[in-house]
This record gives C-alpha cells, structure tokens and sequence, in this order.
C-alpha cells in the first residue's frame, strides 16, 4: 500500500526528484501521513462497503414488496369485484338499502361494518366480506411498509454519496502526497491460496475490504471491489493474454487469462491501456472507472480472481498479499 511505495520511494528513488536528501524527521512525517491518509481511506471504504450492502438489501427487499403489492391488489379486485357482486345481488333480490348503507358510511372499512352487522348478510357473504377487509389491511400494511423502505433506501443514497465524495478527496490528497513517487508496481512471484500472482493489480492509492460474497441484486459479490480515484492505472497482475470487453454489468473489462493457467477479471475500467494479446506482469493494462452497474457510485475495479479459469474464489487474501 502507500506505506510500502513510501518506504520504497526513499530508499530507492535518485534524490535529484525530491530536490536533495529527506532528512530522518522529514521521512517519518511523510510516512505518518501516508498511514494516516491510507486508515482514513480504510474506514471510508469500510463505511461505504457497509451502507452499500445495506443499500442492495433494501432495494431487494422494496422489489420484493412490490412484487407482493402487485398480486395482492390483483387479488384484491377479485374480491371486490365478487363482493360487488354480491352486494347488487342482496340490493336487488332481498330489498336491502344498499345505497342508504352505502351513502352513511365514512369509508371502505366502514361501509364493509355496516354489512357486516346487517342480518340479511349470509355466511357465505360475510366470508367473502372477511376476506376482502383482511386484504385490504394487508394492502394497506405493505404500503406503509414499502414507504418506510422508500425512506430508508433514500437515506442510504446520502450517505452512500457522502462517503463517495470523502473517499474522492482523501485519494486527492494521497495522489498529491505521492506526487514525486515512482509509479511502478513492485513485481514479485508469491503463490497465495494456490494462485501465483505477480503484483497488485491497482496503483497507489488505492484502498479495499473484503466485499466477497457481499449482497448484490439477484446474486452474491464474486469479487473484491479496490477503491481509488478514477483514471488510477490498473497492472496486469500476471503475464498472460488480455481480452478486452464490454458488457451492462461489468462495462469495460479485461479478461486476464496467465500463462499459469489462473484467470483474473478487471471490470468498470474507465478505458484500456491495451488490446487483446499478450501482456507482461506489472503492466498498466486500463484504468479505474465506473462503467457498467457501478456507474454513479464510488470508481473502484472489480477484481475476480477464477483458479485455472474456474470458479471464482475470494481475491482478498490473494489480494493482501500483494498489497
Ligand atoms: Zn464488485
């Protein structure tokens, strides 16, 4: 992370760039508030994971209660329209005052009372009346509780952008502090959780949790998202073949199939840096961006990692060993 590119910059950098030799003081300053920069970013990027998946709760859960909104007014105008029904036929065969009912009631609930109450209603009416108030109530419910999601899920928006905006100028500041540092990834073979990889796949700064698994619309996160500002080059962890792509979810992607046979999968880049064909470890191959679903939100790359072009497995790890 930012520590390691720091220590690395005043260890290997020529002192001609940072205009002569940085004195001890000078190093641990810088160094604090690169650490301090990058825990910021961590919990920012903790707080923004956490309220989006509390975000993708509730927009399932609203879908889900419109969905049972629609089938219960559908099944509600059954009812209504058999209880209409019913009720023209007790106004014309057994000389009810239905308007007289109809006209003295306050509203719905009370005008189904009024019947209810009537001696001339059947059993089988009264059911059918039953029915029709105990939807009724159930419709209304639902309602109300989709209104307190509506709220909620709005709420979520604010915060969701606040943090988005936060996150936008701590990367700003970090891109400033690291201004005169080299920029190239640090290229190194580790096998972690029995997948070789070469070198992180984003450059500093950068900041992630684990969101493997976390709740997406429809199915569960395959990858781990890594934070940073929009255009921020994104390496190919490992050499192998890039195959550019396009698609709604995932936007701009790149498929990294190594020479090792393990696949990696970028997507939401802003653009490519490449075409298909083959790429070195540690080459820039796109850049972060917010293209497909993750269009409007905080720009991140949305990094898969599939063992021998399997299924995915969760990247974090392998992740954290690289950065
Ligand atoms: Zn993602």
């Amino acid at each position: 992370m930012i520590v390691a590119i720091v220590v690395t910059f005043f260890l290997l950098t020529p002192f001609s760039i940072c205009q002569g030799s940085p004195s001890f003081n000078q190093v641990k300053n810088f160094k604090n508030e690169a650490d301090n920069l990058q825990t910021k970013l961590n919990r920012i990027v903790g707080e923004y994971n956490f309220a989006y998946n509390e975000y993708v709760e509730i927009v399932c859960a609203e879908k889900k209660s419109e969905e049972k909104l629609k089938k219960l007014k559908k099944e509600l105008r059954t009812r209504e329209e058999a209880l209409n029904l019913r009720l023209k036929a007790i106004y014309m065969h057994e000389k009810l005052s239905f308007l007289h009912v109809l006209m003295d009631s306050t509203d719905f609930n009370d005008f189904l009372s009024r019947f209810y109450v009537c001696e001339k209603i059947s059993a089988r009416d009264a059911k059918v009346i039953n029915e029709a108030k105990r939807l009724r109530i159930e419709f209304q419910k639902e309602n109300r509780d989709m209104e307190v999601k509506r709220i909620h899920q709005r709420a979520l928006l604010d915060r969701l952008s606040k943090k988005q905006k936060e996150m936008e100028g701590k990367f700003e500041k970090a891109k400033t502090l690291l201004s005169g540092v080299e920029k190239s990834p640090q290229v190194k073979s580790r096998i972690i959780k029995g997948v070789r990889i070469k070198c992180f796949p984003v450059a500093n700064p950068y900041a992630y949790g684990n969101s493997w698994l976390a709740p997406r619309k429809g199915h569960r996160h395959q990858g781990c998202d890594v934070f940073a500002a929009k255009g921020t080059p994104c390496y190919a962890c490992v050499s192998g073949r890039a195959r550019i792509s396009h698609s709604h979810n995932g936007g701009k992607s790149i498929y990294l199939n190594g020479d090792d046979g393990d696949v990696f999968y970028y997507m939401h880049l802003n653009g490519f840096a490449v075409t298909d064909g083959h790429v070195e470890a540690g080459q820039v191959i796109g850049y972060v961006g917010d293209t497909g679903n993750a269009r409007g939100g905080a720009c991140h790359l949305h990094f898969e990692v599939h063992p021998k072009g399997g299924k995915a497995v969760n990247p974090y790890p392998v992740l954290r060993g690289v950065g």
